[in-house]
């Protein structure tokens, strides 16, 4: 069978030289053990600032594996992954997508091609434990598992874009239309047979994290609004809850009328005006990250811009 291993990769040029030695030597093996006839690496270069893609060129000449696809500019993860999938599709048996940093095992790559070749079409990544990250991450990534999962949003906890896609996977997987990518809630709705391949993350080989807090914390918005309506509801029950106590207040409101003690009560007005103010821009906000969603997708524009490939 033929794989197609994807990578993205952002301002990674510490680490890319070791990356390619060590799926190198992976690849080799397996060719060697007749599990794979022949292996593509794809590095994809997300508009890095650094020497990455000069990287690529120089290993494309030592490295039979190796291509390339650079990126006009910074499209983000999930973007450039896509773009490593769409030019696989129709290329070979299977697809594996991986970080560049070596956090994720190589080496469960061929346990997931076993699946692939007992059956599974899709074969998740799964992390044992969190112990190599920072608390910080640690907390947020687990309180997004957990948020995601009362939002209605079908995801494998611990599981980020390590995966095999097998090729009719894959297939279906590019004819989704949306812009706003989601990939492991997407390829939760596929459907095919799926199974998870357990590993232990390691350290980042080298670098710093390229995902910083902002962009995080964007992922984290998208995924929730672009899976779930569940927020717009959550809104409307927020403000039935508010409609109710309003009532109770105006009861009190002409009891107090008529005893004559109207002059107080000015701080709890002034409360209600800014928490109903607050609300309803908080509302008003959320409405609008769902209608920038509709914005982004009927302007149907590329999800990315191939500048060089090789
Ligand atoms: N990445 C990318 N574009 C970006 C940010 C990150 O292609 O805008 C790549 C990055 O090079 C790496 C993978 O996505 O291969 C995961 O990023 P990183 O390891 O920095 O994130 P973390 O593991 O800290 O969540
Ligand atoms: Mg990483």
């Amino acid at each position: 069978m033929k794989l197609i291993i994807i990578v993205p990769c952002f301002n990674e040029e510490e680490v890319l030289h070791e990356t390619n030695h060590q799926l190198s030597k992976l690849i080799d093996s397996m060719v060697d053990e007749k599990l794979l006839t022949e292996c593509d690496i794809i590095y994809i270069d997300d508009g890095s600032k650094d020497n990455t893609w000069s990287i690529i060129e120089e290993l494309r000449n030592v490295s039979p594996y190796v291509k390339g696809l650079k990126l006009a500019h910074n499209v983000g993860h999930q973007n450039a992954l896509w773009a490593g999938l769409e030019y696989s599709a129709g290329k070979c048996d299977a697809v594996v997508s991986i970080d560049a940093d070596l956090q994720h095992d190589i080496h469960k790559i061929r346990e997931m091609v076993l699946s692939y070749q007992a059956g599974y079409e899709v074969v998740y990544g799964v992390r044992n434990t969190r112990a190599t990250d920072s608390k910080f991450k640690k907390k947020t990534a687990l309180s997004f598992y957990k948020l995601m999962q009362k939002m209605g949003v079908d995801l494998i906890p611990n599981h980020a874009d390590f995966r095999l896609l097998g090729k009719n996977a894959l297939q279906a997987l590019i004819e989704f239309p949306e812009r706003n990518l989601f990939l492991r809630g997407m390829v939760r709705l596929l459907g095919f047979k799926e199974t998870n391949v357990y590993f232990d993350c390691n350290d980042r080989f080298a670098g710093e994290s390229k995902y910083t807090n902002s962009k995080m914390f964007n992922f984290a918005i998208d995924g929730i609004t672009s899976f779930s309506v569940q927020p717009l509801r959550i809104i409307t029950l927020i403000g039935l809850v508010c409609l109710g106590i309003s009532v109770f207040e105006m009861v009190y409101i002409l009891v107090a009328y008529f005893q004559g003690r109207t002059i107080q009560g000015w701080a709890s007005l002034l409360f209600s005006v800014w928490f109903l103010g607050g609300l309803l821009l908080f509302s008003i906000g959320v409405v609008g990250e769902y209608i920038g969603k509709i914005y982004k997708e009927v302007k149907r524009r590329p999800r990315y811009i191939i500048e060089k490939q090789i």
